[in-house]
Parts: C-alpha cells; sequence; structure tokens
C-alpha cells in the first residue's frame, strides 16, 4: 500500500505534506511552515506524527516546528551538511543515505541549488518525491547559495526518477512560473495546455501542487536545458546544458 499523501497550504504560498502509512500508523510531516494548519490536519484525522523530515533551513520550511513538537514529539530528520542551521536534529543525512518511513525506505537526494545542504526524500515504493524549493511545479527554487552547474545536477537527479514519480515541492508559485516558461518554450503545446490546467485550477482555488515527473519533464524549462526547441529559442544550440538552464534562469531572475 503506498503512503497516502496530504498537501497542506501553509503561510502565503507554501506547502507542507503529510505522508501516513494506515499499516502501522506512522505519519511523516515533510517542512513545517506553520504549526495551525499542520496540527490541525493532523487532529482532523487522527494521526500522529512519527517523524518530520526537514529539507532546507529557510524560515519558511521550519518556523512551526517548535509548536508542532510540543504535542507531537517525532523524530526530526535533516542534512547532515546544514545541521548547524537547521532546528536540533534527531539524525542527520547525506546523499544516498535512506531511512524507513512507515515501513518503506526514504531515500535522501542532495539538491543543493537554492541553498547548499537542501535535500529532497524520495520514497520509490510509493513513487512520491518531496522536492521542496529545489525542483517546483513548473519552476525551481532561486539560486541564493549554489552555482547553475550546481542545480542543474541537482535537476537531472531528479529528472532521472520514475516519470509516475509525484513531486511534491514547497510552494504555489506554479501560474506565476507559466507566464516566464511560455517566453522561453513558446512552441510547446503541452506547456500550452499545463497553463490553461493551471489557470482553471487558480481560478476555481485549487493547488497546483503536487504534480507528475512526467509532465515536469515536458513542460518545466529549468527541466528542458537539453530541448533543441528552447535550444534554438536562446541561440544556444548544442551548448552545455548547465549553460543553458543558467540563461533561462537568469532571464527568470529578471522577469
Ligand atoms: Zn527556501
Ligand atoms: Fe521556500
Amino acid at each position: 500500500m503506498p503512503l497516502e499523501i496530504v498537501t497542506i497550504p501553509c503561510l502565503s504560498d507554501n506547502y507542507a505534506f503529510l505522508a501516513h502509512d494506515s499499516g502501522n500508523g506512522q505519519t511523516a510531516l515533510i517542512d513545517a511552515p506553520e504549526a495551525a494548519p499542520i496540527l490541525a490536519a493532523l487532529e482532523d484525522r487522527g494521526w500522529t506524527l512519527s517523524h518530520v523530515l526537514l529539507t532546507h533551513h529557510h524560515w519558511d520550511h521550519v518556523e512551526g516546528l517548535a509548536e508542532i513538537l510540543t504535542q507531537h514529539p517525532a523524530r526530526v530528520i535533516g542534512a547532515a551538511a546544514d545541521a548547524h542551521r537547521l532546528p536540533p536534529l534527531d539524525q542527520q543525512v547525506a546523499e544516498g543515505d535512506s531511512f524507513e518511513v512507515g515501513g518503506e525506505p526514504v531515500e535522501v537526494l542532495d539538491v543543493s541549488g537554492h541553498t547548499v545542504g537542501h535535500v529532497a526524500f524520495y520514497l520509490p515504493q510509493s513513487a512520491v518525491v518531496f522536492t521542496a524549493d529545489s525542483l517546483m511545479a513548473l519552476g525551481c527554487g532561486r539560486l541564493f547559495e549554489g552555482s547553475p552547474a550546481q542545480m542543474w545536477a541537482s535537476l537531472s537527479k531528479l529528472a532521472a526518477l520514475p516519470d509516475d514519480t509525484l513531486v511534491c515541492s514547497g510552494h504555489e508559485y506554479t501560474q506565476s512560473n507559466a507566464k516566464f516558461a511560455i517566453t522561453v518554450d513558446p512552441e510547446n503545446t503541452a506547456l500550452k495546455q499545463r497553463i490553461a490546467d493551471i489557470d482553471r485550477a487558480r481560478a476555481a482555488g485549487e493547488a497546483t501542487v503536487p504534480s507528475i515527473l512526467a509532465l515536469e519533464k515536458a513542460t518545466n524549462p529549468f527541466l528542458r536545458a537539453t530541448d533543441p526547441a528552447i535550444q534554438a529559442h536562446l541561440g544556444m544550440v548544442n551548448a552545455d546544458p548547465a549553460a543553458v538552464f543558467a540563461e533561462i534562469r537568469g532571464r527568470k531572475d529578471k522577469f
């Protein structure tokens, strides 16, 4: 049985997630932007947290943790590389490590770029990856600390996961990401279709996160630096994909 995934809107545009095993009752929280909506989501379902997985140190991903732990004294897991700037960790992890939630393996991927030390959590049996501010729906996190080459390597790692992987990212930025995406990939029919779907969802007040990796690979310009049409549009045919990614990221920063 795959874990049950619950998406929890927090703050103005953040998402936290619960991953629940109905078999043994364990529940992991992925990121803790704000206590109240997370505590309410747990209470509604009668769930108790067993684990908290932290993707990176930014305040909008950890701010609610202390209050949540007062009611749910769960095991807090985060990157060893960021232990000095994350809340206190019960377990420090790094790329290649794996641990269990609900009897299911969780694999740690280093996805540095937005920050250096940002990790993603991949659950192959449930086909879900928690990417926070690395790979985002139709976008990727701004490069506050890492280099374009580092983020391109991180995104390439995520793109290599199975196509049906559910991508649980950290923010509802999709509609503004779409406005940029179409400027670098204007002929992409899958992108045009996705933008129509996003506009419809947002008009109805629906979340556009999580998304499916296959759709990200078909439409997210930050995963498409090897795409001939995008390279041609940027005047970078056969350029190094990391350089094409850097150009796309640079344009987005000025957009
Ligand atoms: Zn962040
Ligand atoms: Fe964030």
